[in-house]
């Protein structure tokens, strides 16, 4: 027997192609995708006779992430979700608010592969991908949930987007589209280690995204020591993707750098920095404007890594800017919380682990 489609993963023309071998007229299709991207489930609709409901659910499942744990920072309005999927794994999406609009970030993967030492998610390793319709699924569950107009997407949840590449770009189009959640590309940023054939698959889609870049270390050294992936991929391969990322798309990159204490905050590392990023992508016929996010590095328990303190921040940015470099200082979000993710599926497992 043929698997059974999972129906949040299929795009218009799959359910129209699903409804056509139930002998159903293609315009339902189109009314189902609209209802199910509303975030509701077959069952629940009205427009659709019982007897559809009974065909469809021979050949199709249906699983929107379940809400498991719910928290909502007193501070800012900052909601985090740990979701559970239909076969119990858990992950994390957490929706915050901006004077421009509500954005939700979401996760690409139960677990990461990655390895980078600073971080939760990556802690256990890889469990498995998230499929288009799981990834879809957080937007729509926490939509639902909250009641709140989604208008921005960013994929800095647990996992790597780029290592889950083909599920990841056809959620990329099934959010995109006009009549289902209907999030433009251009308020969609995707962040990545630093997967460089994948950065170029992607480009070569041409889909107007934000691309983010974990950069965290300007020298290959401090880099490899933080990011194993560095060691595939090393600093001036990376940029030279950045580079040509941003001649297939015209899109500006951000580059996310973590400060931590002692390890990559110092003033000598802020100038290498400014150095390689400017010699690496701005030449004398491109000025590709650059914009480098600093974010205080969240303590993880099992790291062991510390915050860098205020005024090493302060300076670090101060670097940037001397050389022409933007940069901001991410404000924190949901600090009650411990918004930042990775770290509430960590604590669940660390629980599940204790009771058995
Ligand atoms: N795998 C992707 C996306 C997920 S992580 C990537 O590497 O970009 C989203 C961002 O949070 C990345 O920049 C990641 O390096 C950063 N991050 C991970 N752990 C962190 C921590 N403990 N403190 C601060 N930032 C962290």
């Amino acid at each position: 027997m043929e698997e059974k489609k999972e129906l949040l993963s299929l795009d218009k023309g799959e359910l129209e192609a699903l409804f056509a071998e139930l002998g159903e007229p293609r315009y339902r299709a189109a009314q189902l995708f609209l209802q199910l991207h509303r975030g509701l489930s077959p069952e629940e609709m009205t427009n659709i006779g019982k007897a559809t409901k009974a065909k469809l659910s021979q050949v199709s499942t249906y699983h929107l992430p379940l809400v498991r744990q719910k928290l909502v920072s007193a501070l800012d309005g900052t909601i985090k979700y740990l979701f559970e999927l239909s076969d119990g794994h858990c992950v994390e999406s957490v929706v915050m608010h901006y004077e421009h609009g509500t954005t939700i970030c979401i996760s690409s993967q139960v677990g990461c592969l990655m390895g980078c030492k600073f971080c939760a998610s990556t802690i256990g390793g890889k469990v498995r991908n998230l499929t288009a319709g799981e990834l879809v699924g957080q937007v729509i569950a926490a939509a639902k949930d909250s009641g709140e107009r989604i208008g921005g997407i960013v994929m800095m949840g647990i996992g790597e987007p780029l290592d889950n590449f083909d599920n990841v770009v056809k959620f990329l189009r099934l959010v995109n589209e006009e009549s289902g959640v209907a999030i433009g590309y251009r308020h969609i940023s995707l962040s990545t280690c630093g997967i460089v054939p994948k950065i170029d698959e992607l480009a070569s889609l041409a889909l107007p995204i934000t691309l983010s870049i974990s950069l965290h270390a300007a020298d290959d050294e401090t880099r490899s020591a933080i990011m194993p992936i560095n060691r595939r991929y090393p600093v001036a391969e990376l940029l030279d993707a950045c580079r040509r990322y941003y001649g297939k798309t015209g899109r500006r990159i951000s580059f996310e750098y973590t400060l931590i204490s002692g390890k990559n905050d110092m003033p000598e590392a802020a100038k290498r920095l400014a150095l390689v990023l400017n010699r690496r992508l701005r030449t004398r016929t491109e000025t590709m404007p650059i914009h480098v996010n600093l974010i205080p590095v969240n303590e993880v328990e099992e790291t062991g890594f510390k915050r860098s303190d205020k005024g090493a921040i302060r300076r670090f940015a101060a670097i940037l800017e001397e050389n022409g470099i933007r940069a901001t200082v991410r404000r924190r979000l949901g600090p009650d919380i411990n918004a930042s993710c990775g770290q509430l599926r960590r604590a669940e497992l660390k629980r599940e682990s204790k009771e058995q």
